[in-house]
């Protein structure tokens, strides 16, 4: 998400006819964007800032924009804010560029979007990315009205607003003429895409017309909630070709007390019975998903019990993050931070051995294999980099195919966390013979 709204911000200001430079003492204007879901992304932002101070000791006639949940939504805190951070000049709210807007027409600045029929919305990708930008993100639900326990996010980004269909269709359809091959529609439960908007579609439609829009090759959206997650939509992808065979659908964790804690609003077994509907329907389907270890009151057996989920389930990549108090939350206000900090990593890193070992083996067949390839980047040595349809990263060797190509190669080694694989020759030889006789 904050990708993507970074990326607009960037087309904003191309828009505006600002460029991209090379080293940031070198630039007139500065956007930092920021995380703030856990303690240490808000760390490494405040660190920016202070990097940001010292470059305005340089030049004090840079502009300084701030931008994202550090800055949240929440008008009465930006006085603080600037208070705390006299050296940033423009506060931006999450997904709202409008403060930037103004301040480029206060300077005089035409913005190509004014004009445009929405009038709010700027170029979703920046010009100096075109040509290489095989795929997009597209925010499709902004906010977020669920209150899990720990979690910052409808704090900082206020409450769930779903974008109307029409812009989103335009906006893909602006991308796929501009050569985006795939697109990622976001949202913090991006399966209740519509449900805000009387009279809207919801997300399999959504996905559908987005699968139609020609030049698209593939449609993702992520993420998704275990409740949200609808017959309808794993129909919608079993049965349309470009909507991908992959699933981000966080769990959290593998302890019916912990995810009660959490504020989840379902059980393991729930998790469970979801990711065999989803896998009955599609048998190639990927499963990423997320977890947090050393939640408040964690047990060693409730840890365990994570532990033995992620052995049954099998997933394709788990995001695994150390539980950080978040303020505003329930679980912060509520709850002590009780799991010391190394047994907190204790558990984040069996987490990973095990998914490590896991990946190794279950990848271990694909050898030999053939798989699809969306072309995303030619590396600096040459060899091709792009996804499978379940999400696997794959670097071809010895391939001409350029950006935006959609390739078969065949896995000559796979690791844990990607292939790599040399092109596929096509037989079309054969049939050729057979339509000769
Ligand atoms: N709605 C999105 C949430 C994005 S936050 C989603 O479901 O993916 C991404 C992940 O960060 C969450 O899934 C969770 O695993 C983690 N996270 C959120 N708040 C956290 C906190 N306070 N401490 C540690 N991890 C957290």
């Amino acid at each position: 998400m904050n990708e993507a709204d970074a990326l607009r911000a960037a087309a904003l200001l191309e828009s505006a006819g600002l460029r991209p430079v090379a080293q940031a003492r070198e630039a007139s204007l500065l956007l930092l964007n920021t995380c703030v879901v856990r303690q240490q992304a808000e760390d490494k932002a405040y660190g920016r800032l202070r990097h940001v101070a010292e470059l305005k000791q340089h030049n004090p006639d840079c502009v300084v924009a701030l931008m994202g949940c550090l800055v949240g939504r929440i008008p009465q805190e930006h006085a603080a804010l600037r208070e705390r951070f006299p050296d940033v000049d423009l506060f931006l709210p999450p997904s709202d560029l409008e403060p930037l807007q103004q301040f480029l027409r206060e300077q005089g600045v035409a913005i190509l979007s004014d004009a445009s029929a929405e009038g709010c919305l700027p170029p979703p990708l920046p010009d100096s990315q075109t040509g290489r930008t095989v795929v997009a993100h597209v925010p499709i639900v902004l906010g977020c009205s669920h209150a899990c326990t720990y979690c910052v996010i409808p704090y900082r980004r206020g409450g769930e607003t779903s974008r109307p269909s029409t812009d989103i269709l335009a906006e893909v359809t602006a991308l796929a003429d501009r050569g985006v091959r795939e697109v990622i529609l976001l949202g913090q439960i991006v399966d209740r895409y519509g449900l805000d908007r009387p009279g809207e579609i919801l997300l399999p439609d959504l996905l559908r017309r987005v699968a139609a829009i020609p030049g698209i090759a593939r449609v993702r959206f992520l993420t998704s909630h275990p409740r949200w997650v609808t017959d309808d939509l794993i129909a919608a992808v079993a049965t349309t070709p470009k909507l991908c065979p992959y699933f981000e659908v966080p769990v959290q964790a593998g302890s019916d007390a912990i995810l009660q804690a959490m504020r989840r609003g379902y059980s393991v077994a729930d998790y469970e019975t979801l990711i065999d509907k989803i896998r009955a329907a599609i048998p190639d389907a990927g499963l990423s998903t997320d977890i947090i270890v050393g939640f408040p009151g964690e047990t060693d057996a409730q840890f365990e019990a994570t532990l033995a989920l992620m052995a049954r389930l099998d997933p394709d990549m788990i995001r695994i993050a150390k539980y950080s108090p978040r303020p505003l939350t329930w679980s912060a206000r509520h709850l002590p931070d009780d799991i010391p900090e190394t047994e907190k990593e204790r558990r984040r890193v069996a987490l990973e051995v095990a998914l490590r070992q896991r990946l190794t083996r279950k990848h271990a067949p694909c050898t030999g294999q053939t798989v699809e390839i969306l072309v995303e980047r030619i590396e600096k040595n040459g060899r091709r980099y792009g996804r499978t349809p379940d999400y696997k990263p794959v670097f071809v060797d010895d391939s001409d195919a350029q950006p935006g190509d959609v390739i078969r190669a065949r896995i000559t080694w796979a690791g844990p966390f990607s292939f790599i694989a040399e092109p596929a020759v096509v037989p079309t030889a054969a049939w050729s013979l057979d339509i000769e006789y």
